[in-house]
Protein backbone atom coordinates (compact mmCIF):
# COMPACT_ATOMS: atom_id res chain seq x y z
CA UNK A 1 0.00 0.00 0.00
CA UNK A 2 3.05 2.46 0.38
CA UNK A 3 4.56 1.56 -2.41
CA UNK A 4 1.48 1.83 -4.54
CA UNK A 5 0.77 5.73 -2.28
CA UNK A 6 4.64 6.17 -3.50
CA UNK A 7 4.08 5.47 -7.03
CA UNK A 8 1.26 7.69 -7.06
CA UNK A 9 2.75 10.61 -5.53
CA UNK A 10 5.37 10.21 -7.91
CA UNK A 11 3.11 10.44 -10.93
CA UNK A 12 1.23 13.17 -9.34
CA UNK A 13 4.50 14.91 -8.85
CA UNK A 14 5.95 14.51 -12.49
CA UNK A 15 3.02 15.43 -13.75
CA UNK A 16 3.50 18.85 -11.97
CA UNK A 17 6.64 19.27 -13.30
CA UNK A 18 5.85 18.43 -16.70
CA UNK A 19 3.14 21.18 -16.76
CA UNK A 20 5.39 23.78 -14.64
CA UNK A 21 8.43 22.88 -17.88
CA UNK A 22 5.64 22.95 -20.81
CA UNK A 23 4.96 26.70 -19.04
CA UNK A 24 8.14 28.16 -18.81
CA UNK A 25 8.29 27.00 -22.50
CA UNK A 26 5.61 28.52 -23.62
CA UNK A 27 6.66 31.58 -21.56
CA UNK A 28 10.21 31.18 -23.16
CA UNK A 29 8.99 31.19 -26.88
CA UNK A 30 7.29 34.30 -26.24
CA UNK A 31 9.17 36.24 -25.20
CA UNK A 32 11.97 35.25 -27.38
CA UNK A 33 9.71 37.56 -30.22
CA UNK A 34 8.18 40.13 -27.25
CA UNK A 35 11.16 42.46 -28.10
CA UNK A 36 10.48 42.67 -31.91
CA UNK A 37 6.70 43.06 -31.38
CA UNK A 38 7.74 45.69 -29.07
CA UNK A 39 5.35 44.17 -26.04
CA UNK A 40 8.01 45.02 -23.66
CA UNK A 41 7.99 48.42 -21.83
CA UNK A 42 8.85 50.05 -18.95
CA UNK A 43 6.65 51.28 -16.48
CA UNK A 44 7.92 53.79 -13.35
CA UNK A 45 7.14 53.64 -9.59
CA UNK A 46 7.99 57.34 -7.74
CA UNK A 47 10.72 57.13 -4.82
CA UNK A 48 9.74 59.69 -2.34
CA UNK A 49 11.87 62.11 -0.16
CA UNK A 50 10.94 61.11 3.69
CA UNK A 51 10.93 64.30 5.15
CA UNK A 52 9.34 66.15 1.96
CA UNK A 53 7.07 63.84 0.76
CA UNK A 54 8.27 64.69 -3.22
CA UNK A 55 9.25 62.77 -5.96
CA UNK A 56 13.06 62.23 -5.14
CA UNK A 57 13.69 59.60 -8.16
CA UNK A 58 11.87 56.45 -9.75
CA UNK A 59 12.20 52.63 -10.57
CA UNK A 60 12.26 51.69 -13.96
CA UNK A 61 10.25 48.07 -13.93
CA UNK A 62 9.68 45.55 -16.43
CA UNK A 63 5.79 44.75 -18.45
CA UNK A 64 4.78 42.57 -20.73
CA UNK A 65 1.60 43.98 -22.64
CA UNK A 66 -0.22 42.68 -25.09
CA UNK A 67 -3.18 44.90 -26.28
CA UNK A 68 -2.95 46.61 -22.86
CA UNK A 69 -3.44 43.35 -21.09
CA UNK A 70 -0.49 42.27 -18.97
CA UNK A 71 0.60 38.71 -20.15
CA UNK A 72 3.07 37.78 -17.59
CA UNK A 73 4.22 39.29 -13.90
CA UNK A 74 8.01 40.04 -14.05
CA UNK A 75 8.31 37.36 -11.37
CA UNK A 76 6.94 34.72 -14.12
CA UNK A 77 8.68 35.97 -17.18
CA UNK A 78 12.44 37.05 -15.58
CA UNK A 79 13.01 33.57 -14.16
CA UNK A 80 12.47 32.66 -17.36
CA UNK A 81 14.49 35.43 -19.16
CA UNK A 82 17.14 34.92 -17.25
CA UNK A 83 17.51 31.10 -17.32
CA UNK A 84 17.17 31.29 -20.99
CA UNK A 85 20.02 34.27 -21.23
CA UNK A 86 17.12 36.10 -23.23
CA UNK A 87 17.69 38.59 -20.12
CA UNK A 88 20.89 39.68 -21.73
CA UNK A 89 18.69 41.31 -25.22
CA UNK A 90 15.81 42.07 -22.60
CA UNK A 91 18.20 44.74 -20.05
CA UNK A 92 20.38 45.64 -22.23
CA UNK A 93 16.91 47.07 -23.66
CA UNK A 94 15.50 48.26 -20.45
CA UNK A 95 18.86 50.03 -19.68
CA UNK A 96 19.09 51.92 -22.94
CA UNK A 97 15.34 52.91 -22.67
CA UNK A 98 15.43 53.86 -19.05
CA UNK A 99 18.53 56.21 -19.76
CA UNK A 100 16.50 57.47 -22.82
CA UNK A 101 13.38 58.17 -20.91
CA UNK A 102 15.09 59.94 -17.83
CA UNK A 103 16.92 62.19 -20.18
CA UNK A 104 13.26 63.16 -21.77
CA UNK A 105 12.44 64.14 -17.84
CA UNK A 106 15.84 66.16 -17.82
CA UNK A 107 15.30 67.97 -20.99
CA UNK A 108 11.89 68.98 -19.39
CA UNK A 109 13.41 70.57 -16.66
CA UNK A 110 12.77 67.40 -14.42
CA UNK A 111 15.78 65.91 -13.90
CA UNK A 112 15.33 62.97 -11.26
CA UNK A 113 17.41 59.91 -10.78
CA UNK A 114 16.18 56.65 -12.86
CA UNK A 115 16.94 52.71 -11.08
CA UNK A 116 17.29 50.22 -13.41
CA UNK A 117 17.44 46.76 -12.05
CA UNK A 118 20.40 44.47 -12.67
CA UNK A 119 19.91 40.18 -13.26
CA UNK A 120 23.09 38.58 -11.99
CA UNK A 121 23.56 37.35 -15.97
CA UNK A 122 23.97 40.75 -17.10
CA UNK A 123 26.15 41.61 -14.21
CA UNK A 124 28.85 38.79 -14.91
CA UNK A 125 29.06 39.18 -18.39
CA UNK A 126 32.28 40.53 -19.77
CA UNK A 127 30.85 43.43 -21.40
CA UNK A 128 28.61 44.98 -18.91
CA UNK A 129 30.67 47.85 -18.24
CA UNK A 130 30.86 48.76 -21.73
CA UNK A 131 27.37 48.26 -22.48
CA UNK A 132 27.13 50.94 -19.39
CA UNK A 133 29.42 53.37 -21.25
CA UNK A 134 27.45 52.90 -24.57
CA UNK A 135 24.11 53.15 -23.24
CA UNK A 136 25.65 56.55 -21.34
CA UNK A 137 27.51 58.29 -24.21
CA UNK A 138 24.44 57.59 -26.65
CA UNK A 139 21.46 58.71 -24.37
CA UNK A 140 23.27 62.23 -22.92
CA UNK A 141 21.95 60.93 -19.48
CA UNK A 142 24.17 62.37 -16.95
CA UNK A 143 25.51 59.60 -15.35
CA UNK A 144 24.30 60.68 -11.77
CA UNK A 145 21.13 60.46 -12.99
CA UNK A 146 21.48 56.51 -13.45
CA UNK A 147 21.56 54.23 -10.46
CA UNK A 148 21.53 50.09 -11.00
CA UNK A 149 19.77 47.97 -8.39
CA UNK A 150 21.62 44.67 -7.54
CA UNK A 151 21.46 41.81 -5.19
CA UNK A 152 22.83 41.12 -2.18
CA UNK A 153 23.93 37.49 -3.71
CA UNK A 154 25.67 39.56 -6.86
CA UNK A 155 27.58 41.57 -4.95
CA UNK A 156 28.86 39.14 -2.39
CA UNK A 157 29.56 35.55 -4.45
CA UNK A 158 32.06 37.51 -7.08
CA UNK A 159 35.18 38.43 -4.74
CA UNK A 160 37.81 40.39 -5.82
CA UNK A 161 36.71 41.28 -9.48
CA UNK A 162 33.11 41.95 -8.50
CA UNK A 163 34.30 44.92 -6.02
CA UNK A 164 36.07 46.19 -9.05
CA UNK A 165 33.51 46.40 -11.13
CA UNK A 166 31.69 48.02 -8.74
CA UNK A 167 34.23 50.64 -8.20
CA UNK A 168 34.74 51.64 -12.18
CA UNK A 169 30.81 51.94 -12.63
CA UNK A 170 30.54 53.91 -9.36
CA UNK A 171 34.12 55.95 -10.79
CA UNK A 172 31.78 56.39 -14.01
CA UNK A 173 29.20 58.44 -11.65
CA UNK A 174 26.50 55.73 -11.69
CA UNK A 175 25.28 54.67 -8.46
CA UNK A 176 24.09 51.65 -7.19
CA UNK A 177 21.92 50.22 -4.69
CA UNK A 178 21.62 47.35 -2.74
CA UNK A 179 18.08 45.83 -3.05
CA UNK A 180 15.60 43.24 -1.40
CA UNK A 181 18.06 43.70 1.70
CA UNK A 182 17.77 41.74 4.40
CA UNK A 183 16.38 38.71 2.48
CA UNK A 184 20.03 36.92 1.09
CA UNK A 185 22.71 36.59 3.50
CA UNK A 186 24.55 39.42 3.35
CA UNK A 187 26.02 40.13 6.67
CA UNK A 188 25.32 43.82 7.93
CA UNK A 189 29.43 44.15 8.63
CA UNK A 190 30.04 43.16 5.34
CA UNK A 191 28.60 46.30 3.85
CA UNK A 192 31.72 48.68 4.94
CA UNK A 193 33.28 46.42 2.52
CA UNK A 194 31.24 47.07 -0.59
CA UNK A 195 31.32 50.17 -2.63
CA UNK A 196 27.44 51.06 -2.57
CA UNK A 197 25.66 54.17 -2.18
CA UNK A 198 22.04 52.91 -0.66
CA UNK A 199 20.42 49.44 0.85
CA UNK A 200 16.74 49.00 -0.32
CA UNK A 201 15.11 47.17 2.34
CA UNK A 202 12.69 44.50 1.36
CA UNK A 203 9.22 45.12 1.93
CA UNK A 204 8.68 41.41 3.85
CA UNK A 205 10.34 44.34 6.69
CA UNK A 206 8.28 46.88 6.04
CA UNK A 207 5.07 44.19 5.80
CA UNK A 208 5.51 43.42 9.48
CA UNK A 209 6.78 46.45 10.87
CA UNK A 210 3.85 47.69 12.88
CA UNK A 211 2.82 43.98 13.68
CA UNK A 212 5.50 42.64 14.94
CA UNK A 213 8.01 44.32 17.06
CA UNK A 214 11.38 42.22 16.62
CA UNK A 215 10.53 42.75 12.69
CA UNK A 216 10.54 46.97 14.02
CA UNK A 217 13.47 46.43 16.11
CA UNK A 218 15.24 44.68 12.68
CA UNK A 219 14.67 47.34 10.69
CA UNK A 220 15.48 50.26 12.89
CA UNK A 221 18.76 48.58 13.62
CA UNK A 222 19.29 48.03 9.61
CA UNK A 223 18.33 51.81 8.85
CA UNK A 224 20.73 52.95 12.01
CA UNK A 225 23.48 51.03 10.91
CA UNK A 226 23.21 52.05 7.59
CA UNK A 227 23.57 55.52 7.97
CA UNK A 228 26.20 55.56 10.03
CA UNK A 229 28.14 53.65 6.91
CA UNK A 230 26.72 57.04 5.51
CA UNK A 231 24.71 54.89 3.01
CA UNK A 232 20.74 56.16 1.50
CA UNK A 233 18.12 53.80 3.28
CA UNK A 234 15.30 53.20 1.01
CA UNK A 235 12.28 51.49 1.73
CA UNK A 236 9.66 48.91 -0.36
CA UNK A 237 6.51 48.05 -0.36
CA UNK A 238 5.07 51.12 2.01
CA UNK A 239 1.59 50.73 1.81
CA UNK A 240 -0.01 52.48 5.28
CA UNK A 241 0.73 55.81 6.76
CA UNK A 242 1.44 54.15 9.94
CA UNK A 243 4.84 52.10 8.05
CA UNK A 244 5.71 55.27 6.58
CA UNK A 245 5.44 57.32 9.51
CA UNK A 246 7.82 54.54 11.47
CA UNK A 247 10.21 54.89 8.80
CA UNK A 248 10.53 58.16 8.63
CA UNK A 249 11.21 58.43 12.38
CA UNK A 250 13.28 55.46 11.90
CA UNK A 251 15.88 57.85 9.68
CA UNK A 252 14.82 56.45 6.23
CA UNK A 253 16.01 58.51 3.36
CA UNK A 254 13.25 57.70 0.68
CA UNK A 255 10.06 55.55 0.61
CA UNK A 256 8.60 53.72 -2.20
CA UNK A 257 5.17 51.98 -2.35
CA UNK A 258 1.73 52.28 -3.42
CA UNK A 259 0.63 54.49 -0.42
CA UNK A 260 2.73 57.05 -2.94
CA UNK A 261 1.94 55.89 -6.13
CA UNK A 262 2.10 52.50 -7.91
CA UNK A 263 4.27 51.55 -11.09
CA UNK A 264 2.62 53.42 -14.07
CA UNK A 265 3.46 53.75 -17.66
CA UNK A 266 6.19 56.24 -18.84
CA UNK A 267 3.40 58.61 -20.10
CA UNK A 268 1.96 58.37 -16.52
CA UNK A 269 4.66 59.55 -14.60
CA UNK A 270 5.81 62.20 -17.22
CA UNK A 271 2.35 63.80 -16.43
CA UNK A 272 2.74 63.24 -12.98
CA UNK A 273 6.06 64.73 -12.60
CA UNK A 274 4.65 67.99 -14.31
CA UNK A 275 2.45 68.15 -11.89
CA UNK A 276 4.34 67.94 -9.33
CA UNK A 277 7.72 69.63 -9.61
P1 LIG B 1 12.02 44.72 -7.16
O1 LIG B 1 13.14 45.30 -7.92
O2 LIG B 1 12.23 44.48 -5.71
O3 LIG B 1 10.80 45.68 -7.42
C1 LIG B 1 9.81 46.01 -6.47
C2 LIG B 1 8.55 45.22 -6.72
O4 LIG B 1 7.61 45.53 -5.69
C3 LIG B 1 7.83 45.58 -8.03
O5 LIG B 1 7.21 44.40 -8.51
C4 LIG B 1 6.79 46.58 -7.57
O6 LIG B 1 5.69 46.69 -8.46
C5 LIG B 1 6.38 45.99 -6.26
N1 LIG B 1 5.84 46.99 -5.33
C6 LIG B 1 6.08 48.31 -5.28
N2 LIG B 1 5.42 48.91 -4.26
C7 LIG B 1 4.73 47.92 -3.65
C8 LIG B 1 3.83 47.91 -2.50
O7 LIG B 1 3.56 48.92 -1.85
N3 LIG B 1 3.33 46.69 -2.15
C9 LIG B 1 3.60 45.55 -2.84
N4 LIG B 1 3.04 44.41 -2.42
N5 LIG B 1 4.45 45.53 -3.92
C10 LIG B 1 4.99 46.69 -4.31
P2 LIG B 1 7.27 43.97 -10.04
O8 LIG B 1 7.19 45.17 -10.91
O9 LIG B 1 6.26 42.89 -10.24
O10 LIG B 1 8.72 43.38 -10.20
C11 LIG B 1 9.12 42.22 -9.49
C12 LIG B 1 10.61 41.99 -9.60
O11 LIG B 1 10.97 41.70 -10.94
C13 LIG B 1 11.46 43.20 -9.20
O12 LIG B 1 11.56 43.30 -7.80
C14 LIG B 1 12.76 42.86 -9.89
O13 LIG B 1 13.49 41.96 -9.11
C15 LIG B 1 12.29 42.17 -11.14
N6 LIG B 1 12.35 43.13 -12.25
C16 LIG B 1 11.45 44.06 -12.67
N7 LIG B 1 11.90 44.77 -13.73
C17 LIG B 1 13.15 44.28 -14.00
C18 LIG B 1 14.16 44.60 -14.99
O14 LIG B 1 14.05 45.51 -15.83
N8 LIG B 1 15.32 43.85 -14.96
C19 LIG B 1 15.50 42.85 -14.03
N9 LIG B 1 16.65 42.16 -14.06
N10 LIG B 1 14.58 42.55 -13.09
C20 LIG B 1 13.43 43.25 -13.07
MG1 LIG C 1 14.36 46.87 -7.62
MG1 LIG D 1 13.20 45.24 -4.22
MG1 LIG E 1 12.14 42.06 -5.31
Amino acid sequence: AVKAQGLHGYRFFTALMNERAQARRRIETALRQALSRRELSLHYQPKVDAQSGRIAGAEALLRWQVNGHELYKPDQFIPVAEDSGLILPIGAWALRQACKEARLWQRNGQAIPVSVNVSPLQFQHADFYSWLDDVLNESGLDEGLLELELTERMVMSGGDATTGLLRRIRQRGVRLSLDDFGTGYCSLSYLKHFPIDALKIDRVFVHDLTSDRDTATITSAIIAMARSLNKMVIAEGVETREQSAFLRHAGCSQLQGFLFGAPMSAEEFQQLLAATT
